[in-house]
């Protein structure tokens, strides 16, 4: 297997700005930064065929899920089958705007951006190497979209929604919902063969290298392009390859991540107090609130469903906001503990916030399927919003977040750079 002198000599690590260089890498390998084991590169083998091959049929397995019936449910003599586009289609009818903007953004709009922009990058480098104005924004939008791809967590709220209902009534997968796992594995496999670092080096070549040896940008006097792994020297504004604008650390960034979590806390007081959903039966509504529906679940001996909801809708929340702020704490006042401990709590933070989504999305799911008048319903109220919006800003607050500050303030290093120094 031949070795890809592919990409610039250098790099600097986007989580703790130490530069690393690239050495020959070949097809199949991972590239990490020596110094925090931060991913830096993968290069995998046939790529551009195997993203073309997975994101092909994602978008196939989509069209299928959208044709045929999704789930059967049956209860007291009545049966329905739903569709997936029915899903939608009830949300927007019945005046759930806000539920149905969510469920299609994560469903169809964003995954469907990301793979169009995915393959036609990936055809555009075998065919049409002149379309360069429209590559870049391609790139973009990958890199933009991808932490707000949420197929898989809609297929947990799925599952949850069906536990939900056991005790109402019957339900029965149909074909559309195996073609929708199929989409949610495919698209999977389509994100984990994307590399930040290969789509920048094949749109705009290899960024020019600065003279750099060792320590981290900042010590050595250039910026490391978080948005494409360029280094530029220590004045720009504006990175050379990928346009996007550089910094040597992000401007506010502790601020804002302060902001956002206080915003996000706020909004977490009414996601609580008022109910998340409504449901009627034999013509009582009855609300419920987030706890609420857990001490149900709980009650019904429903143990593992009230465990995904409490840990999604309570737990992982709120120890988001505390991680992040003790981490912002932390950067400000640095403590002795391992700055690798508290990297790992960051990745974990960012890894984790998306999943909070999934109650929001079992209420969407019981919204579209139950409708039966005054004999069974469920309307989403009005936490709805809240609850999705601190979602939104704990997913923000962990992106404003800027890691490499945690590395600044390590005393460990400082003194290694120190030694490497007088030798
Ligand atoms: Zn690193
Ligand atoms: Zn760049």
């Amino acid at each position: 297997m031949s070795h890809f002198a592919f990409y610039e000599n250098v790099t600097a690590c986007e989580e703790c700005d130490f530069i690393n260089p690239i050495p020959p890498l070949k097809s199949g390998e991972r590239f990490r930064c020596q110094h925090c084991g931060h991913v830096l590169i993968s290069v995998h083998r046939q790529v551009a065929a195997r993203i073309m091959a997975a994101g092909l049929s994602s978008l196939l397995m989509l069209a299928l899920a959208m044709s045929f019936p999704f789930l059967g449910f049956s209860t007291n003599g009545i049966e329905r089958t739903v569709t997936l586009f029915h899903t939608l289609s009830v949300l927007l009818s019945q005046g759930h705007l806000v539920l149905g903007s969510i469920i299609s953004l994560a469903l169809f709009v964003f995954p469907l951006v990301y793979l169009f922009s995915i393959l036609f990058l990936v055809w555009s480098f075998q065919h049409k190497p002149i379309l360069n104005f429209a590559q870049r924004y391609c790139v973009r939008w990958v890199v933009v979209i991808q932490p707000w791809l949420m197929v898989d967590v809609f297929l947990v709220g799925i599952l949850v929604a069906l536990v939900k209902m056991n005790s109402l009534a019957d339900i029965s997968f149909e074909l559309s919902f195996w073609a929708f796992c199929g989409y949610v594995i495919l698209l999977l496999k389509t994100e984990s063969l994307v590399d930040k670092r290969w789509l920048w080096n094949k749109v705009a070549g290899k960024a020019d290298d600065q003279s750099v040896v060792t320590g981290t940008a900042k010590e050595q006097g250039v910026i490391g392009c978080h948005f494409c792994g360029a280094t530029l020297a220590a004045h720009k504004r504006h990175c050379n390859r990928c346009g996007h604008s550089v910094y040597s650390r992000r401007p506010k960034s502790l601020s804002s991540t302060a902001a956002l979590l206080v915003a996000s806390l706020l909004i977490y007081i009414p996601a609580n107090v008022f109910p998340i959903m409504e449901t009627t039966f034999l013509g009582n509504t009855e609300p419920s609130t987030i706890m609420g529906g857990v001490l149900l679940l709980w009650s019904l001996g429903s143990y593992p469903v009230a465990l995904i909801i409490l840990l999604a809708s309570v737990v992982i929340p709120l120890a988001k906001v505390l991680s992040l702020s003790w981490l912002c704490w932390q950067c400000h006042f640095p403590s002795k503990r391992l700055t690798e401990q508290k990297i790992k709590l960051y990745r974990i933070t960012e890894f984790v916030g998306r999943w909070s989504m999934i109650d929001v999305f079992v209420v969407a799911i019981l919204t579209s399927m139950v409708q039966m008048g005054n004999f069974m319903s469920i309307l989403p109220g009005t936490a709805v919003l809240s609850f999705t919006a601190m979602v939104v800003l704990t997913m923000l607050a962990a992106m404003t977040f800027d890691p490499r500050l945690l590395w600044d303030k390590d005393e460990a290093r400082t003194v290694s750079v120190s030694e490497r120094r007088e030798e």
